[in-house]
């Protein structure tokens, strides 16, 4: 995409095409016209069009573009927040509720796939949150607890299993999470497009909004080249916004996160590293997460931008920790390396903002957008249909607010990834 290879890396290599969606021209009228081609966009999409409503899609750039086509592709249930804290952060009306929505959020994504016979290397194996040291083992077992109150299918694995499932011993055990998985997130998100297509709406890409203006009860956004008329805007933009909601981008600081893809790892050496093809991050402060794609290429990233000196220090960070954390892996060879960034709000959990009457989104998923993205999507699109009133939404509405210090943060997110994947590739 934007014939820059460290945007989209292997996932633009191996995604099937988008469907042809040509920019925005003249005045068009909808029902709804969604912002943003991800799959928050995407989602709402689908769900609003097979209702019967008229939706119009703009994305900037193309279908996938933000973090939908750069992401590890771990369809996660839940968020960081531990599940217990969830009610005495948001209250236990919106605390329970969202709990119950995320952690079923992958169930959708994967039911959607097989609806839409989506292509998307979709992997219905579980995830394993594998934990660093005793401080790590302590965090999984409460969230293995935590959740196993609440009746998910998760299992705490010791660290002989998890070295087993894993094909390396760095760690101390592991929380198996049977609801998650992993795909190829670009074909997630243009596979979606194609369903979105086929239910009836209309698609532009190359089609950046500039701008807004209200008449009456209607509302207009305005492309370079076009204009549409609608009842509703879904704003879904999220990290990667520009334009009219420039403060959905304020309200995150971004965390720079980068993936590296071998070359396919050969029979051998696929059936001793994630044999059963779960997903994997670990508990680390600067966290690592690595999955295999359906060709036997292992994805291994963690925090950091590949850009300047951050491309030679996180490459040969990464190289190192592979050989550590798997040493019969023998040489490594690298084929893809990308990079993107990942909106993170100052409690770690998602926004819901009504920017104006009619005028609503989700965003800031703190880097766990696929599940929460889908299942937010319908949502939105049962909101505006009526079957959802605001009193009945996962969260509250909230105004945008920019953290302090956003800028510094950012910096030193970067700076301190290059600072500590340096220091760890030496001592
Ligand atoms: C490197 C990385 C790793 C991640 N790993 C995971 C993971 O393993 N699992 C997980 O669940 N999540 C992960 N995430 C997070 C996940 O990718 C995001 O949360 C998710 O993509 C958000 O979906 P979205 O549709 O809301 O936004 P996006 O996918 O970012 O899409 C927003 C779209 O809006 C468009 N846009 C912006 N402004 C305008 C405008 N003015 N007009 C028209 N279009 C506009 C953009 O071009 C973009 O295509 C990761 C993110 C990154 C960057």
């Amino acid at each position: 995409m934007l014939s820059d290879p460290r945007s989209h890396g292997l996932w633009e290599k191996t995604a099937p095409p988008a469907p042809i969606a040509p920019p925005l021209e003249g005045a068009q009228a909808a029902d709804v016209v969604i912002v943003g081609g991800g799959y928050t966009g995407l989602s709402a999409a689908l769900h609003l069009a097979e209702a019967g409503s008229r939706v119009i899609v703009l994305e900037a750039v193309d279908f996938g573009f933000g973090g939908a086509g750069r992401n590890v592709g771990l369809i996660n249930a839940g968020m960081w927040v531990m599940p217990d804290d969830l009610p005495g952060i948001l209250g236990p009306v919106f605390g329970e509720r969202l709990l119950d929505l995320l952690g079923n959020a992958p169930r959708l994504v994967m039911e959607l796939i097989e609806k839409h016979d989506i292509a998307c290397e979709l992997a219905k194996n579980g995830t394993l949150h594998c934990a660093v040291g005793d401080d790590g083992l302590k965090e999984i077992e409460a969230r293995a607890k935590q959740w196993s109150a609440r009746g998910a299918p998760v299992t705490l694995l010791d660290a002989a299993e998890t070295a087993r499932r894993v094909g390396g011993n760095a760690y101390a055990g592991s929380l198996l999470d049977m609801r998650a998985g992993t795909l190829q997130p670009l074909a997630y998100a243009r596979g979606l497009a194609h369903a979105v297509a086929k239910a009836g709406a209309t698609l532009h890409a190359g089609s950046p909004v500039v701008s807004t203006t209200q008449n009456g009860n209607r509302w207009t956004v305005t492309t370079p080249r076009g204009e549409v008329a609608a009842d509703w805007i879904i704003v879904a933009t999220d990290a990667y916004s520009t334009g009219p909601w420039e403060k959905v981008r304020a309200e995150q600081v971004h965390l720079p996160y980068f993936n590296f893809a071998t070359v396919p790892l050969g029979d051998n050496l696929g059936r001793s590293i994630l044999p059963g093809r779960e997903g994997v991050w670990d508990t680390k402060e600067i966290l690592s997460s690595f999955r295999m794609d359906d060709a036997g290429r292992l994805v291994f990233g963690s925090v950091g931008a590949l850009r300047n000196t951050g491309l030679a220090v996180h490459r040969a960070w990464a190289k190192r920790s592979l050989k550590k954390l798997f040493p019969q892996i023998g040489a490594v060879e690298f084929e893809s390396e990308w990079y993107g960034k990942i909106g993170m709000t100052d409690n770690a959990l998602p926004r819901l903002h009504k920017f104006a009457q009619n005028v609503v989104g989700f965003s800031g998923y703190n880097g766990r957008g696929i599940a929460p993205g889908t299942v937010f999507g319908k949502t939105l699109a049962d909101h505006i249909l009526d079957r959802l009133s605001e009193a009945e939404m996962p969260l509250p509405v909230t105004t945008p607010q920019e953290p302090s210090f956003r800028a510094l943060k950012e910096i030193w997110y970067e700076a301190g990834a290059q600072v500590a994947h340096f220091a760890d590739a030496r001592f």
